[in-house]
């Protein structure tokens, strides 16, 4: 079987366990359901309540603006984003297209607030490790000569200036990867696109992460966090209102040599695959702050989520160690519930 249609059928069966928890939907419910391909994932519409005719319009307008979006911030494929970064590699001040600006001007105080840990100019980093690729990278590991001159080069969204439309880099080593945080960006926009129509209750969902606004029904929307190391569901989650749910974890996009496991989160401060933590389940209104503190806070690992997502203004966090140990703080442990008691949690101070 070739890896493609691998990586679609694990999404099938990753979108299969994410809607698990979501209980059963009796045929009179107004429930509309539609699917459709994009971020190199299966993204998943479902709408309570909203007029049938409002229901079809929203879910191709929404295919269309995904699939815009997808090319134009793709981090490999020619688009919007090379074009950018080829102009950032000029080192000289340029006018950007008005369609990346405004995810790098919001990447860029994200990255801030993180401390760099969540840092999307690392692209050429990305790249080395060999994820800049349709199929998974099979290996090898990158000549450490290789990740150090990167580290050493240091590339940080602080090395470019944004001036009204105009951004100005002044780093050879920067190359920015919105991967961490694009997928967020796109889900608020097809939220507010939503909105516009008229729809009040729905789950845009991109392969287990999504955001929600107002409820199923009478009842909240009931979401299934994967599990990092088995096959089903670790935690469901009640939402309501309007939140996000976005997790990163280790099992997404990995190559094994000699039993170690090499995956695309990678710490910008090693060079390496941050390697403390397995997932990282964050809660947040909105979808793209919710995409980078997840990445952000697996960087940070268990010794130091809480801080930075003190930092982020982040209030519900639940971080899965290499040893399984769950680490949450006490407002996220009062939502979630267990498949699964685990046997280690360690609960932090509260984070507000
Ligand atoms: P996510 O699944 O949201 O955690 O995003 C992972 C993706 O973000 C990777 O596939 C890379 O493209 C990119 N990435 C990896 N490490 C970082 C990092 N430390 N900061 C920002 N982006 C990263
Ligand atoms: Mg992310």
């Amino acid at each position: 079987m070739s890896c493609a249609i691998r990586n679609r059928l694990y999404l099938c069966l990753v979108l299969a366990f994410t809607l698990l928890c979501m209980a059963c939907t009796p045929q009179d419910e107004p429930v509309y359901h539609d699917q459709f391909f994009a971020f190199g994932t299966l993204i998943d519409l479902t709408l309570y309540d909203a007029e049938p005719d409002t229901a079809t319009q929203a879910s191709s307008e929404l295919e269309q603006l995904f699939t815009r979006m997808h090319s134009d911030w793709h981090a490999w494929h020619p688009g919007l984003l090379q074009q950018t970064n080829r102009q950032l590699a000029t080192l000289e001040s340029f006018t950007a297209d008005p369609e990346i600006l405004p995810l790098i001007r919001e990447a860029n105080r994200l990255s801030g607030l993180s401390g760099g840990l969540f840092n999307p100019a690392i692209g050429k980093l990305i790249a080395l490790w060999g994820f800049h690729n349709d199929e998974l990278p099979q290996g090898p590991i990158p000549p450490k000569n290789a990740i150090m001159a990167l580290v050493e080069q240091a590339p940080s969204s602080t090395d470019v200036s944004v001036d009204g439309g105009r951004l100005n880099n002044h780093n050879p080593a920067v190359q920015y990867d919105l991967g961490a945080f694009a997928k967020g960006y796109a889900i608020d926009r097809g939220i507010e696109l939503l909105q516009k129509l008229g729809i009040r209750n729905a789950i845009l969902n991109a392969g287990g992460d999504l955001r929600v606004i107002g409820q199923h029904g009478a009842r909240p929307w009931r979401i299934g966090i994967r599990h990092p190391r088995q096959p089903g569901v670790l935690a469901a989650i009640e939402l309501s209102g309007d939140e996000s749910v976005f997790t990163s974890g280790d099992y997404e996009r990995y190559f094994e040599i000699d039993g170690n496991r090499y995956h695309h989160i990678i710490d910008p401060r090693s060079g390496y695959p941050a390697n403390a933590t397995t997932s990282v389940t964050v809660i947040h209104s909105d979808a793209a702050t919710a995409d980078a503190a997840a990445t952000a806070l697996f960087v940070a690992g268990p010794e130091l989520w809480a801080d930075v997502s003190r930092q982020m203004g982040i209030h519900y966090v639940m971080l899965i160690d290499r040893q399984g140990v769950v680490h949450m703080n006490p407002a996220m442990q009062s939502r979630v519930v267990f498949e699964t008691q685990p046997r280690n949690i360690k609960l932090s101070a509260p984070l507000s």
